[in-house]
């Protein structure tokens, strides 16, 4: 919810959207059958509330449908697999936000791909040179170990941030450069 709250706005009104949501409904359940109108104005200190109350209703009624029920401690039940099925199926979420809300609200096991672990992926040969970010996230998924996938996640970002750069990746100052097939190569990839 707080994904879809957040897109195109701060996290000040992000966080204020919320709140008057959450004010404004009794539940969840309130919250996917509300007019779409009704559900536009409780968030629209977010900035766009018509079109983030469309994302929204069909989010939750999406999850309803698939047999999750929406109550506080749904997803603490619910199974890996199926939080993930039920989460991809969803419009408008892809592998990495699943991943994302999956890993960082709910502490499950799920490896998210953005750009950075993309990319410094590439350039260590992790994964085939072009591989996209999805069967990147499934290569990560696949052979990192439960307890692992937290930290090497964010210290991939932090390493494709701070050294591994897009344009100029600082290899003369990386730690894995001896590892590193691509030590030297200042491509945008
Ligand atoms: S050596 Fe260079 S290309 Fe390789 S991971 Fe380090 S910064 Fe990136």
């Amino acid at each position: 919810m707080l994904t879809v709250l957040s897109q195109h706005t701060s996290d000040t009104n992000r966080d204020r959207a919320y709140a008057d949501l959450r004010r404004r409904f009794a539940d969840w359940d309130e919250v996917a059958d509300a007019p779409l109108p009704a559900l536009a104005r409780a968030i629209r200190r977010g900035g766009l509330g018509p079109t983030k109350a469309v994302r929204i209703r069909a989010m939750l009624r999406g999850i309803r449908e698939s047999s999750v029920p929406l109550d506080e401690h749904a997803f603490t039940d619910t199974p890996d697999q199926r939080l993930w099925d039920t989460l991809v199926a969803l419009p408008g979420v892809g592998p990495k936000t699943a991943a994302c809300v999956l890993l960082f609200s709910l502490d499950r096991p799920f490896f998210p791909v953005d750009t950075h672990v993309h990319r410094v992926a590439i350039r260590l040969g992790l994964v085939p040179p072009r591989a996209d970010a999805v069967a990147t996230q499934a290569a990560f998924q696949e052979s990192v170990p439960d307890e692992e996938m937290y930290a090497l996640h964010m210290n991939l970002i932090r390493h494709g941030r701070e050294v591994c750069t897009a344009q100029r990746p600082r290899c003369s100052a990386c730690v894995l450069r001896d590892l590193c097939p691509r030590v030297g190569v200042t491509s945008s990839r």
